[in-house]
């Protein structure tokens, strides 16, 4: 089954077709490095990873860019309101300078690492800074200004998207539908009212503002849109393959990175495939910073959750779904992983061919390919080709776990572990690490009282505890003295 992926230009599954035969380039909107990323924000990293590992497996081999933007984002992404970084600033009673700034940006960006690997989300090959580029925004912004994309006002460079064609093409919206202030608010400076920032002057309200670039417009410093359509150019080519970002990019930072690059390159498309992830919401409504509402990954570890059983989560609803999180359904797919694994963990070797990657490689798709070939004779074809098919109808992850369900159910499938392998290199879910399951507190009391009463022979309440601790989900055996526990 060919790989077929939702295209937002198209609003329609296309059957994969990359620039270059075997290659292909993917630029992913990075986060704005001025706060905790929630889960939320996490949930659309696992997705571009389940993006970039399903085209692995069909043999492509990936170039991917996720950027960091450290300026420029201001808290509207219509470009109104302070700058992130700034905001950022004040609110940890820092001093308002470049060196705070700095701080703030890094700090960020390292926790903002840290999940990404806990959640075992590959690393991209690039993760380019938008203060690193400036010089590439700038030469844009003259471009576009030649050729009369751009004009300037007293406080700002802006693009004018009456002169861009189409301009909502990938939001899909007409100029007409969108009355003066409906998304933005009017400003005497534009002659449109969607016209948007490419440059900002170090004028005004960003008099004093923490960094400044010389260019051809004074000092000043560049829009958020033209970060991420010089970033992305600068290491993917003048067009590339796929574009990444969650569903609120696509009728205001999208679609402004389109107007800019087709209107310098005077190339189209620009990037092939447009893909989205639909948010992570609570009850009351979607998380976001602005909402006050988050809840970061080190905030559930401290419940005892661990990260795959986040990304477990994830993979249980498809992308283009909203995911409804709560604490319950999290508590069911912590359950739902652990036996998953228990069950895995119980499993004999039994692949005819089995073999070891080789400890050099990270993981199969570096191995060579000869290897590859013969590491896949011991798995099971026929379950492979299920879990293939639905990984390649448009990253159907839930379907894929299905897959993986029925095959460590079948008592008559051959290849187990060889096949669980193979699709954990999809799935990330670390499936065949053993890991140390870890006991919540209130668990290892009821094991360690337990214990005691059954020193005193006392079975009728050794009994009732193991009851208890079934109920949280554990299952306690006695062996040798001792006991040992397990998931359910
Ligand atoms: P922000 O922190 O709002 O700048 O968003 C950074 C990235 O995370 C963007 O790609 C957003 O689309 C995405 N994002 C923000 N909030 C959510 C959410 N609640 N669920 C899923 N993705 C989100
Ligand atoms: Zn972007």
């Amino acid at each position: 089954m060919p790989l077929k992926l939702y295209n937002t230009l198209t609003r329609k599954k296309e059957v994969f077709k990359p620039i270059k035969d075997k290659e292909v380039g993917i630029y992913g909107c990075g986060p704005t490095v001025y706060w905790y990323q929630h889960i939320g924000n996490m949930r659309r990293y696992v997705f571009e990873d389940i993006l970039i590992r399903t085209l692995q497996f069909n043999d492509y081999k990936v170039k991917h860019i996720i950027n960091i933007t450290d300026v420029g984002h201001l808290t509207s992404d219509a470009d109104e309101g302070e700058d992130k970084m700034v905001k950022a600033i004040k609110r940890e009673g820092l001093p308002l300078t470049k060196d705070s700034m700095l701080k703030i940006a890094q700090k960020y960006e390292e926790v903002f690492k840290e999940d990404l690997e806990k959640l075992n989300i590959l690393e991209p090959d690039a993760w380019p800074h938008a203060t690193k580029y400036v010089k590439e925004m700038i030469e844009m912004v003259k471009v576009m200004e030649k050729k009369g994309f751009a004009y300037e006002s007293e406080s700002a460079v802006y693009f004018d998207v009456s002169k861009f064609k189409n301009y909502h093409k990938l939001a899909k919206l007409k100029l007409s539908d969108l009355k003066a202030g409906a998304r933005v608010k009017v400003d005497e400076e534009k002659k449109n009212p969607q016209d948007f920032v490419l440059w900002f002057k170090g004028v005004g309200k960003h008099k004093n503002h923490l960094m400044l670039w010389d260019s051809p417009w004074g000092k000043g410093f560049p829009g958020w849109h033209i970060e991420c359509s010089a970033m992305s150019m600068k290491h993917l080519g003048e067009q590339f393959d796929i574009h990444t970002g969650g569903v609120d990019h696509i009728s205001v930072h999208h679609t402004n990175e389109i107007a800019q690059t087709e209107s310098v390159t005077g190339k189209s498309p620009w990037v092939k495939y447009w893909m989205h992830s639909n948010h992570l919401t609570l009850k009351e409504g979607k998380m976001s910073k602005s909402g006050g509402n988050i809840m970061t990954l080190s905030d559930l570890v401290k419940k005892d959750f661990s990260p795959m059983e986040l990304r477990y989560l994830c993979l249980f609803t498809h992308y283009r779904k909203k995911l409804v999180f709560d604490l319950e359904n999290l508590k069911s797919a912590q359950q739902t992983y652990q036996r998953l694994k228990n069950i895995i963990s119980e499993l004999s070797d039994d692949g005819k061919h089995h073999r070891r990657t080789p400890k050099r490689c990270k993981n199969l798709y570096e191995a060579p390919k000869n290897f590859r070939e013969k590491f896949l004779q011991g798995a099971n074809k026929k379950y492979l080709k299920e879990f293939e098919t639905a990984m390649n109808d448009d990253l159907n992850t839930p379907k894929a776990l299905q897959v993986l369900w029925k095959l460590v159910r079948d008592d008559k499938a051959e290849g187990k572990l060889q096949t669980i392998k193979k699709m954990d290199e999809v799935f990330g879910l670390k499936l065949l690490e053993k890991v140390e399951i870890k006991i919540p507190k209130e668990v290892q009391k009821l094991v360690d009282e337990r214990e005691k009463v059954r020193k005193k022979k006392d079975w009728k309440n050794a009994d009732d505890l193991r009851d208890e601790i079934k109920e949280k989900g554990f299952i306690v055996e006695d062996v040798g003295n001792g006991s040992k526990v397990r998931g359910i």
